[in-house]
This record gives C-alpha cells, structure tokens and sequence, in this order.
C-alpha cells in the first residue's frame, strides 16, 4: 500500500472536512471491513488518518462497530498514535456541556465486544495468535494526553486533566440508577465507544489516548428528562470547530514514530504475538 499516514484520528467527516488533498484508502483486514474507508490528509507536519468511527452517515451504533478491524487498518497505513475524540456524559455535576476531560483511567462496562487479537482463534491466512495478557494498568498514552491538554490550554479551554471513563455498552443511555451508581463509584464521564477501543490499541503497540467532549450531564446527574440523542448531537455539533483546533495543534505535538518514548511501543514486551502484525 502506497499511501501512508503516521497519526490516526478516529472522528468523521466534521475533523477532516475543510483539509486540502484528502485521499480515501479502503483497507481490508483479517477481521472484516473496518466502519470505512480512511481518508488521508497532511496537517501539522503529519499524515492524518481520519477514520469514521460510526461510518459514513453515522449508521453504525457502538455495539456494531469493528472495533479489531478499525484499529488494524489504522496500524496497516502506518498509523502508530491515535486521538481519538468522542461525546460523554458528565457524572458530576460540575462537568457540564461543554467540558472536555482528558481521561487517564477507564471502566469496561461493555458486554458482547471482541477485545482482544491475541485469543488464540486461527486467521484466514491460517496463522493463529498466541493467547497474550498484557500490561493495562495505564489505558492511555501520556504523551498523547499531554499534548491534547497543551493544546486546549493554547485555546484557552482548561481541559479536566484525568479522570475515569466509564464505558457501557449501549446503545441505549443508562438509567438514573446506573448512572447514579456510576457516579457513586467516583467516576467521571461516561461513553460507548472509548473500550475495546484503547486496549486494542495497546494490542498493537499504538499509541492512543481520548478527547472527551461531556455532551449532556447523564440520567443521574440532572433532575430533567434524561439524556437524548437530539441533545448529544446537538452540544457536539455546536463544539466540533473547538474540538478539531485543539485536536489538530495537539496532533502536531506528538513525536515522530520513532521517536516514541512511551510504554505503548513496547506493550508486547517483545513476545512475538504468533501473527504478523500489519
Ligand atoms: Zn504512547
């Protein structure tokens, strides 16, 4: 494949829209079809993969996405750090619409996901994957975390420095009572898209690390009607343009490929994963 990108941002057509030259890369994976094709643009010095994470018309939910797929073609372009934006609700009432949390912690509450390559099932090449338990303790890439607060900080939005994302399975929102318990476990914000996401990441030595936009204060934190898609698309919408300035100068803070110094480059410790990783 000729066309390669260093970066990857897992966000729509809202991020990548406006850019000069953007090249469309379909990519086939052993896993299936990712959510779309990748299409490629150069801006702060790098090559950007932008991949829609709902696909094109946003016609995927979070429980239907190719989670392994996505993030293997994001790999076999050469994309080794990955933002990626998303909306949450806010557990706390002081994270409001409008907040934007960059988390340093997660709780997997999803149900029915593929998680993991290395689970020992065959590859229709026929390889088959070592079953691996790796290093989570961290789902994040400092680095990448760090420069998405720089950035939001250059723009004058305090970004919430840490923080623990919660992540249900969707596609419904929660309940008053979840969402109550959710917050009485001391968490922060909460998604549906942010798990298997980093951990699949960290299964193919990619940097990863979120931009959470709070979109609603969830069931539990209000005394209204609850959350409403119209709502989440609504307070995204009206802060996609701040999201995508702090994203883009935060993209042009990361290192070059080779010079990672994370612990994310070397998750596998130097096992080899019985696959050949793209
Ligand atoms: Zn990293």
């Amino acid at each position: 494949m000729s066309e390669q990108a260093e970066i990857g941002v897992i966000g729509g057509s809202g991020f990548y829209s406006f850019l000069d030259d953007v090249t469309e890369v379909t990519v086939e994976t052993p896993y299936g079809p990712p959510s779309d094709s990748l299409f490629l643009g150069k801006t702060g010095g790098h090559t950007v993969a932008f991949l829609p994470r709902h696909g094109r018309g946003h016609h995927l939910p979070p429980h239907r996405i190719n989670y392994r797929a996505n993030m293997w073609a994001l790999r076999s372009v050469g994309v080794r750090q990955i933002i990626a934006p998303c909306a949450v609700g806010g557990l706390k009432p002081e994270y409001g619409p409008g907040t934007l949390v960059v988390p340093d912690q997660l709780v997997d509450r999803t149900k029915h996901r593929r998680q993991s390559f290395y689970d020992g099932e065959p590859l229709p090449d026929g390889s088959i994957p070592d079953v691996l338990h790796i290093t989570f303790a961290d789902p994040y890439c400092e680095t990448g975390r760090q420069a998405s607060l720089r950035a939001a900080r250059s723009h004058g939005w305090e970004a919430v420095d840490g923080g623990t994302m919660c992540v249900i399975e969707g596609p419904r929102f929660s309940t008053r009572a979840e969402s109550r318990w959710h917050a009485a476990q001391g968490w922060d914000v909460v998604g549906m898209t942010g798990h298997p996401e980093a951990v699949l990441a960290r299964e193919l030595e990619l940097c990863y690390s979120s931009l959470a936009l709070v979109t609603d204060l969830d069931a539990g934190a209000e005394a209204g009607e609850g959350v409403s898609h119209e709502e989440v698309l609504r307070v995204f919408g009206e802060n996609i343009e701040r999201v995508r300035k702090v994203l883009f100068d935060a993209v042009r803070e990361l290192p070059a490929t080779e010079e990672r110094g994370c612990c994310c480059s070397t998750a596998l410790g130097g096992q080899h994963p019985g696959i050949t990783l793209p």
